[in-house]
């Protein structure tokens, strides 16, 4: 479903005011054992006012920590992060204070995130009193209100978080977000540590308020069905970058690099002769170790397609040679992939360069 905007209106395109978020070359280095490890490696991308745009990949792809980065719980090693466009890479802790009412965090796991000391009703309000938003009677109003916004009765403002139940904890940390109005929300895995059967409400009440309230949001899943319903824009990650962006419904029906392309094909679709047409691309090995044992400074650039080791597709040209991001005709999609044709066509077995490779496999990792 989506949130139902095109990408330029939801982008505010002709609009005067900056993205939500823009993020340009985001690099997040680590010293790791036997070489460095590239967790975030050059990360472009922009979340327009108002707009859902979904960050997926595997566990260990880098998206949390792109995440960790816009928020600034991390420090990136390179790169920058402007939110409303106020470039906050670099801002003392001091200095991002005031300016943290503009975008917050909705973490993995709620029991982990709420102060289990604090009734609910302090953990909501605790924000609007930090940025000196509200007080008195005028606190307790808002407060019940954004607990009534989140589906919860505003008789639980007293309770603790360990008497809620774990789709309710979620709610109590939407309700904290938003209480300020954020332009910009991160939502990281918001709801994998829910029951199956309250991820749905979560999303739908997430989907609702972002509709309603029209902040960005930058979602971070690896739930393909789940950002197909909330996002606008799609960004896939493997192994610390991006290697394509799309709006959601092009990216689902049209995509073009080849681990996009397996990721979706475990997609079911709700139509069973459709599902039963479907050829799922299986990729062998898990993703492999972000160690990059010939990186090292961010300007040591890897000369090579990262996903080589995986692709179902590779040719020899991808063991030498990194493919280069480029915008699709159209303007709207981008890809790093080297046998996705200029005029966007997707890579496929009989690409010509298919025609001379060899099977030998190299790795880049540790
Ligand atoms: Fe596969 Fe090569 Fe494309 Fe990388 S550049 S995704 S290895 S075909």
């Amino acid at each position: 479903m989506g949130a139902q905007r095109g990408a330029s209106e939801a982008s505010g395109a002709g609009e005067s005011q900056p993205p939500a978020l823009e993020v340009r070359d985001l690099v997040r280095h680590f010293a790791g054992r036997g070489g460095t490890v590239r967790a975030v490696d050059g990360v472009s991308l922009t979340v327009g006012r108002g707009e859902v745009v979904g960050l997926v990949g595997e566990s260990g792809s880098g998206k949390s920590t792109v995440g960790q980065c816009v928020v600034r719980l991390d420090d990136p090693t390179a790169g920058t992060v402007r939110i409303g466009g106020v470039d906050v890479t670099r801002l003392s802790r001091r200095a991002l204070r005031p300016l943290r009412k503009d975008f917050h965090l909705v973490y993995q796991d709620p029991s982990a995130s709420l102060d289990p000391r604090m009734t609910v009703g302090r953990i909501v309000a605790e924000p609007l009193v930090l940025h000196r938003m509200a007080s008195g009677d005028a606190l307790r109003d808002r407060v019940a209100g954004l607990l009534r916004q989140v589906g919860l009765r505003p008789e639980l403002t007293d309770r603790r978080p360990h008497e809620l139940s774990g789709g309710q904890r979620q709610r109590v940390s939407i309700a904290r977000a938003l209480a300020v109005d954020p332009l910009l929300l991160v939502a990281d895995e918001p709801t994998s540590a829910l029951d199956v059967s309250v991820q749905a409400s979560v999303l739908n009440l997430l989907a609702d308020l972002q509709r309603d309230r029209g902040f960005g949001c930058l979602f971070i899943t690896h739930d393909l069905a789940a950002v197909e319903f909330l996002a606008d824009r799609i960004a896939v990650m493997y192994l610390g970058e991006i290697v394509e962006q799309a709006p959601a419904a092009e990216l689902f029906a049209a995509p073009k690099h080849p681990y996009t392309q397996a990721l979706l094909s475990a997609v079911p679709v709700p139509d069973p002769p459709a599902q039963r047409a479907r050829e799922r691309i299986v990729l062998h090995g898990d993703l492999p170790s972000a160690v990059f044992p010939k990186g090292g400074p961010v300007e040591h650039a890897v000369d090579y397609c990262r996903f080589h080791t995986r692709c179902p597709l590779a040719v020899d040209r991808c063991r030498t040679e990194a493919p280069r991001h480029r915008t699709l005709p159209g303007g709207d999609h981008q890809v790093a992939c080297h046998l996705v044709g200029d005029d966007g066509a997707a890579p496929d077995a009989a690409h010509p360069e298919r025609q001379d490779r060899h099977t030998t496999h190299t790795t880049h990792t540790t």
